[in-house]
């Protein structure tokens, strides 16, 4: 989640909240007239300044989601992405795995999607579906 702080003076802070566990530390990062960030303020630990780091430079989320299948128990399989993808390629990675349908039975694990969208992601089952 991301806000942004203008001001007439340099630098420029925004904001953003961990989401690295339940405490949830609001973030802040400034940044110069060159995008490059000068301080990053509001953590707790190490894993807040590379969380705000990555997500102000290059953010990031995992898709989890079902496709269809075929011949199997139910209608639709859970899946998700092997790490994550690029935050503006969320929505269309649904939209591509709206399109897919796979044929049971499939195991836990099993890559159904390759290189999504070209990000070098795949797209696994998380679980189980044996054919009926
Ligand atoms: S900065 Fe650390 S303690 Fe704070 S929410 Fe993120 S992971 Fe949790």
């Amino acid at each position: 989640m991301t806000a942004e702080e203008t001001s007439a003076d340099d630098p420029t802070t925004f904001a953003y909240l961990c989401i690295g566990c339940p405490l949830g530390c609001r973030l802040e990062v400034d940044e110069d007239d060159h995008g490059d960030i000068l301080e990053v303020r509001g953590s707790s630990c190490r894993k807040g300044d590379r969380y705000a780091a990555q997500e102000h430079t290059d953010p990031r989320r995992g898709v989890t989601t079902t496709v269809a299948i075929s011949g199997g128990l139910w209608p639709r399989l859970p899946v998700k992405t092997t790490s994550d993808i690029p935050r503006d390629q969320v929505l269309a990675a649904c939209e591509a795995l709206r399109l897919v349908r796979v044929d049971a039975p499939v195991k836990m694990g099993d890559v159904l999607v390759q290189d999504l969208l070209g990000t070098g992601c795949d797209v696994v089952a998380t679980r189980d579906m044996n054919a009926t």
